[in-house]
């Protein structure tokens, strides 16, 4: 039942924007979702969310629906080993001991765990949003490339890194995506294939295997069935470059990754070789980040309003927070038509500094990543560079943050 006397379009239907519609509905807003694919769908491929996103994801009531759907009763406590990518993978670093909990997913089921708890009525799929125009009374059209048109108070752009409704919100006129001089070489390999290969690490604890211009992130998903495995090859450091034209994601022949990977140690080697159709993701940052994740009756969330590098596997923890905070803010007693525009102000001084805060943090670790061997870092000097990179990303209180925003500033502003 709608007890809002507003409505709100969300424009995509990934993870972020099928958390932000699940979470908008259950507060009784009039929500609609847009997706221009015919289903909700997502590549076959692994997502890490650290205790932030957990955290986030448990507020908007979500969590135990996706730890159903995976078969954990918890989040587990896994956590990443560092190698190097050549040699024989003696061990740098281990950050296992840390108490903090992480969950290692397959990207689909996350959608296929929340995608019923959302009333079929409220997403339109094969709708692809072409463009916004505000018309009365501070109401939204979104134009569709079919021809159609939908009205709402509050637009939000949940369309991803390449999204269309953050022309809306960014002033600056130039496109803020950068190419970081990456490709992402991604696949999904059976572990026991590994073994019976003769694979020595224990890739059931997750692994990063640093080198220089290289690292690979590998850790399993599926039961410890299945190791998702992500390749990163950076020729150019510590450099963005202009944006590249699309597609970003292509597959690729086998030989190009085997290549691109030459001289690695045996472990990498036979991992590489079980990728049998890679995919090649070019990897893009929104660089400078957004000052502002709202203009007007408009707002981003996830990867819309701060894109960023994965080198912390923090990138849709960073939406989750996002729609926490939008969902309890435009959810709150006292938001109606009248407030939305101080709900929106709030949620815009809380998200750009800390989301902005963990995007910077991401190209930092990607440098670290990137740079060990004979003329990088000595796996001491990784070790130092890595102390207390995750901790401000993990630990941040969002909830008290949120709460408190609420008293001093949503209910101030309304009463
Ligand atoms: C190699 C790699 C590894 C990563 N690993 C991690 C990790 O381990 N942990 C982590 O937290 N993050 C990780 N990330 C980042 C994470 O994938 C993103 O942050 C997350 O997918 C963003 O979710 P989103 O819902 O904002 O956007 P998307 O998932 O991009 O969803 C956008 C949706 O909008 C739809 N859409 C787009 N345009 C339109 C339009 N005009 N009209 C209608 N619909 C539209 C799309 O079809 C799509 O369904 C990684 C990223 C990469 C590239």
């Amino acid at each position: 039942m709608h007890t809002k006397d507003f409505n709100v379009a969300i424009v995509g239907g990934g993870m972020c924007g099928l958390s932000c519609a699940i979470g908008l509905s259950r507060a009784g807003i009039d929500v609609r979702v847009f997706e221009s694919a015919p289903k909700f769908e997502e590549i076959g491929a692994g997502v890490g969310l650290g205790p932030n996103a957990l955290r986030a994801l448990k507020g908007l009531g979500v969590l135990d629906v996706v730890l159903e759907k995976i078969n954990e009763m918890k989040p587990n406590q896994r956590l990443f080993r560092f190698v190097p990518i050549a040699g024989e993978h003696e061990l740098l670093l281990d950050i296992n001991g840390c108490v903090n909990d992480r969950l290692m997913l397959c990207r689909p089921v996350f959608l296929d765990a929340l995608a019923p708890l959302l009333d079929p009525g409220v997403t339109q799929f094969n709708k692809r949003a072409a463009s916004i125009e505000p018309v009365a009374s501070g109401r939204q059209r979104l134009n569709f490339a079919d021809g159609t048109t939908y009205e709402a108070d509050l637009i939000i752009g949940a369309d991803g890194i390449k999204s269309m409704v953050r022309a809306t919100v960014v002033d600056q006129g130039i496109s803020p995506l950068g190419f970081a001089n990456t490709h992402a070489y991604r696949g999904l390999v059976s572990i026991a294939a590994l073994k019976a290969a003769g694979l020595k690490t224990d890739v059931k604890r997750p692994h990063n295997w640093v080198g220089m211009g290289q690292h690979l992130i590998t850790f399993p998903i599926k039961d410890d069935t299945t190791l998702n495995i992500v390749a990163f090859n950076r020729p150019i450091l510590n450099t963005i470059s202009p944006e590249l034209p699309q597609p970003w994601v292509e597959p690729v022949d086998q030989k190009e990754l085997l290549d691109a990977f030459a001289g690695c140690g045996n472990d990498v080697n036979l991992m590489l070789q079980h990728m049998k159709r890679p995919s090649r993701w070019s990897i893009h940052t929104l660089y400078p980040p957004l000052e502002s994740y709202v203009k007007g009756r408009v707002a981003l969330v996830g990867d819309a309003a701060h894109g960023m590098l994965p080198h912390l596997g923090a990138g849709v923890g960073q939406g989750f927070e996002d729609v926490y905070t939008i969902c309890c803010l435009l959810g709150h007693a006292g938001t109606t038509k009248a407030t939305l525009d101080t709900a929106l102000a709030v949620y815009n001084e809380l998200r750009p500094p800390r989301a902005n805060f963990v995007l910077q943090r991401s190209i930092q670790m990607g440098n670290v990543y990137d740079n060990f061997g004979p003329e990088g870092f000595t796996g001491k000097e990784i070790r130092e560079r890595l102390k207390g990179m995750f901790e401000p990303v993990w630990n941040h209180d969002l909830e008290s943050q949120v709460s408190a925003a609420i008293a001093e500033k949503l209910e101030r502003a309304q009463n």
